[in-house]
This record gives C-alpha cells, sequence and structure tokens, in this order.
C-alpha cells in the first residue's frame, strides 16, 4: 500500500514529502491508519546525525496512534477500527531469553526498530511520520478507552521510558524522587511518579516551568543552572531520572542522592558521562541507564496512564509546520509534546 509520508534525505537535511511502500499484509500483520505521531527529541537526535548509524532517506516517528485499518489471517487480538499504539519496537526473535521475559529491546537477534532499522526480511524500516504503517500484532498495543489519541501518542517513548526505570528502582511510593528536564519524557515522569506516591522535585533551567511542574504533580522545583539551589538539595533524593538531551555536570548530580541512591540516565547526548571516583564512593551510588521498556511494559503503562488519567501535554502541528516544530524542541520551547496530525502529510 502507498502512503505520504516525511522523509530527510541527509543529515540535517530539510523534511520532504514523499510517498512509502508499505509491504502487503502477512498473516499476523495489523496496519495502523495513523491518526497522530509525536516529535520525540530522540528524532531530532536522529535527523541531525548525532547518532552513529543514521540511515538516509529517513522517515522519524515512533510515537504513533491511529485505529486499525486492516488485519491479516491470524490477528486475534485488533479489529479494524480498534484504537492502537505502535512504540519504538516493532519485531524481535521472540525466542531469546530477553524476549521471552519480556525485554525485547535487549533481543540478542537484534531488536527491529520502527525507523532507521533493517526487518529479518533484509527491509529498512519507516517510522511513524506518515499516514500509515504495517506492524506484526506483538508490537502494536491497545490503547485504553480513557485515553484520547493525541495525549496518548507520546507515552508510545516518552511514556514508557520514564514508566521502566521507575519500576525498575521503585516502588517508589513514599520516597524522594527528583526529574531533571521537563520536556516531553520530563513532564510524564513527573506525572507518573506523583502518581505512584513520590514526592517529586522538578529540575528545569529557567523559571519559565515552574508553576507547570507544580501542576504536573512536583511538591518543589529546584533551578537546574543555579549551584546553589542544587547545594541545598544535597543527600536528598532516592532516586533522579536525567532526562535531559544535553551534557549534565555529573558530580552536581551524584550529590543531590543520598546513599545508595540511583540516577538514571534516559536523555542521550553525544559525549562521555563522567564523574570523579568519590562521587560514587561516598554513599554507595549508582549510575544507570535506561532504554524504553517492553511490550508488555508498553501495555502495562497505558493502563496505569488510563487508571490515573494521564495524557501527555501536547500542540498539535501540522505537516507544514515540522520545521518550525523541530526548531522549538532544539530550543525546549514546547509545552510538552509536539504531535503531528498525519492527515496533513501529503495534503
Ligand atoms: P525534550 O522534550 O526536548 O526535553 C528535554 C528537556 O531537557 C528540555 O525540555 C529541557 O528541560 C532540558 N534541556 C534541554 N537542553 C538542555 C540543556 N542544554 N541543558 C540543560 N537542560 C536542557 O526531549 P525528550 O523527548 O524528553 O527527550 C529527552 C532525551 O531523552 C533525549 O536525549 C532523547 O533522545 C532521550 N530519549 C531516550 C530514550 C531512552 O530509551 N533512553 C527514549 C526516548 C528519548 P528544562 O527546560 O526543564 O530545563
Ligand atoms: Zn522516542
Amino acid at each position: 500500500m502507498r502512503t505520504p509520508a516525511l522523509a530527510v534525505d541527509v543529515a540535517g537535511g530539510p523534511f520532504v514529502p514523499i510517498t512509502l511502500t508499505r509491504r502487503d499484509l502477512r498473516p499476523d500483520d495489523v496496519r495502523v491508519d495513523i491518526a497522530f505521531t509525536g516529535i520525540c527529541h530522540s528524532d531530532l537526535h536522529r535527523v541531525h546525525g548525532d547518532w552513529a548509524n543514521g540511515i538516509f532517506p529517513m522517515v522519524p516517528g515512533h510515537e504513533i496512534c491511529g485505529v486499525v485499518g486492516a488485519v491479516g489471517e491470524n490477528v486475534s487480538t485488533y479489529r479494524v477500527g480498534d484504537r492502537v499504539g505502535v512504540g519504538v519496537m516493532v519485531d524481535s526473535c521472540g525466542t531469546c531469553a530477553y524476549c521471552l521475559d519480556g525485554s525485547q529491546q535487549f533481543c540478542v537477534e537484534g531488536v527491529v526498530e520502527t525507523y532507521n532499522s533493517r526487518g529479518y526480511d533484509g527491509a529498512l524500516t519507516y517510522g511513524g511520520y506518515s499516514r500509515s504503517i504495517v506492524v506484526r500484532e506483538p508490537f502494536v498495543h491497545g490503547i485504553p478507552d480513557a485515553l484520547d489519541l493525541g495525549g496518548a501518542a507520546p507515552l508510545l517513548c516518552a511514556g514508557v521510558t520514564v514508566y521502566s526505570p521507575l519500576r525498575r528502582w521503585g516502588p517508589v511510593a513514599g520516597r524522594n524522587v527528583a526529574v531533571v528536564g521537563i520536556g516531553g519524557l520530563g513532564h510524564l515522569a513527573v506525572r507518573m511518579a506523583a502518581a505512584m506516591g513520590a514526592e517529586v522535585t522538578a529540575i528545569s533551567r529557567g523559571p519559565g516551568k515552574r508553576s507547570d511542574a507544580r501542576r504536573l504533580g512536583a511538591v518543589d522545583v529546584l533551578a537546574a543552572d543555579a549551584k546553589s539551589a542544587l547545594g541545598s538539595s544535597r543527600s536528598r533524593f532516592d532516586l533522579v531520572l536525567n532526562t535531559v538531551s544535553a551534557p549534565l555536570p555529573m558530580d552536581d548530580y551524584l550529590a543531590l542522592l543520598r546513599p545508595g541512591g540511583v540516577i538514571v540516565n534516559i536523555g542521550a547526548p553525544v559525549g562521555p558521562i563522567s564523574c570523579e571516583p568519590f562521587s560514587l564512593i561516598s554513599g554507595n551510588k549508582v549510575i544507570a541507564g535506561s532504554m524504553i521498556g517492553g511490550s508488555a511494559e508498553t501495555q502495562d503503562m497505558l493502563r496505569f496512564c488510563a487508571e490515573h488519567g494521564i495524557r501527555a501535554d501536547v500542540e498539535v502541528t501540522d505537516a507544514k509546520a515540522i520545521e518550525s516544530a523541530y526548531r522549538r524542541v532544539r530550543d525546549g520551547d514546547v509545552r510538552y509534546r509536539f504531535v503531528i496530525d498525519t492527515t496533513t502529510i501529503g495534503e
């Protein structure tokens, strides 16, 4: 099937309209007619060539929500018209220890990502900045009725990416959790950690997001760029989630942890994470990382969000405005996620 899409031909290049051919449905395939696709900062890193292995032309997009347009003959979970989402992964081997354990992102055969990746049939993958996509059933997620498709789309990457470490390093109820960077991931992390019962502190650059952070559920807000603000919170947090898309002065942030505390790096800027050995040794502190979340965990996160009324705060953009949307994400000027109205692609 042919579908209009937005592509970049070279790293750093502009978006151009193209037409993609999606594969004919296999027995376990679902065709999703996309309504909204979120603009994740990872899309910017990829499009700008920040990370190695960019494959061009590239059609980004891994925060996808829409309705089922067609199903293969063996699909049992979904029917035409169901509201569904697709995240960062579209296939994995399904038989290795990680897949069986629900951590498909670590599949030993190599997880197939929604874009900038190669399927097991050798075909390149193209993402959700398009009107439709064909995905194997296990990588399609049902969207609960309580969630609107626009507000749910960012949950498919940003949502599960912050939910997973909150579960992995939790339970966080009654504990002090800091979220650094109040962007697409960060605003959902504040909401989720608060809903899990944590005492949440937001750490943000200027004062502009202070009142929003409290509305999202933070009990306190610290200025990221004021050493004195961070200094007054030494040894305060059990868990710090770093969602910043630029390098952080790691020693300053390790100082915020209580003994035994953990900082989880989720933001993926270019360059090393470095710290003084005694920033870790004094207090048995842990620097961790976290990569998206598994398939069952994604469905679990969607249920959790529906139960707690958690959606992303979104600004809807049309395809023609994508360059300005990208500039605003780069400048941290979005409250808190752009989603593309994909019906405007190819108009
Ligand atoms: P985003 O919406 O742009 O938010 C990032 C936030 O970081 C900004 O809103 C800003 O918050 C802060 N920030 C940005 N530039 C900064 C700078 N130079 N210095 C200090 N703070 C800065 O991005 P996102 O979509 O949430 O993604 C965040 C990062 O997570 C990206 O690197 C992305 O690639 C990565 N990511 C990782 C995974 C994973 O699996 N690990 C999954 C998805 C995304 P304030 O204005 O509040 O300071
Ligand atoms: Zn993402």
